[in-house]
């Protein structure tokens, strides 16, 4: 039978030379697995006393409105630029393979004062961190990070002033 860390695949150099790509998706395809990823993610303690989940674009979009369903918890998204409308909040961010920013929506974050992020892979860190300081410049508190993988050797973790919870550890 298989696991969740065989769903986990590797991509050698994708998307750029020296980069272990590693794929989630397959996940998606084994709906029991699926369903035992997303009860150990909603089950996190500091999930318990979010307002709400924010949940980044676009694998932690899978994840975070599975957990939000799970954990009956609202949900809005950090978002890759030219995608949402109206009143935004950006910020840029370095990746581990490149530079982009996030936008969040004004009137969703407005609605909750405390957030567990969401995502698929803490990498670098960078990513959360610009969420992180998107939501901190709006006074909003982070009450911890939910992610599928955490890729040790990258010490993503260190960048990272609260709580990690991450179900595969490579
Ligand atoms: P980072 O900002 O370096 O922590 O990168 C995390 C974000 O980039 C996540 O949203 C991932 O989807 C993506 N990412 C970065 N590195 C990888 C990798 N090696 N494999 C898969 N996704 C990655």
């Amino acid at each position: 039978m298989k696991k969740l860390k065989d769903l986990i695949l590797t991509y050698k150099d994708f998307p750029k030379k020296g980069i272990d790509f590693k794929d989630v998706l397959e996940i998606l395809q084994y709906p029991d697995i699926f369903q035992d990823l997303i009860s150990r993610m909603s089950s996190t303690q500091f999930l318990k006393n979010a307002e709400a989940i924010v949940s980044i674009d676009a694998r932690g979009f899978i994840f975070g409105s599975a957990v939000a369903l799970e954990s009956s918890k609202p949900m809005i998204v950090a978002r890759k630029p030219g995608k949402l409308p109206g009143r935004i909040l950006t910020r840029e961010y370095d990746l581990e393979y490149g530079k982009n920013s996030l936008s969040i929506q004004n009137n969703a974050l407005k609605k909750f004062n405390s957030f567990v992020i969401v995502d698929d892979l803490l990498a670098t860190g960078g990513t959360v961190n610009c969420v992180s300081r998107l939501l901190q410049d709006q006074k909003k508190e982070i009450l911890g990070l939910i992610t599928v993988i955490e890729l040790k050797k990258l010490e993503g973790r260190s960048k990272i002033n609260f709580p990690v919870q991450s179900i595969i550890s490579l």
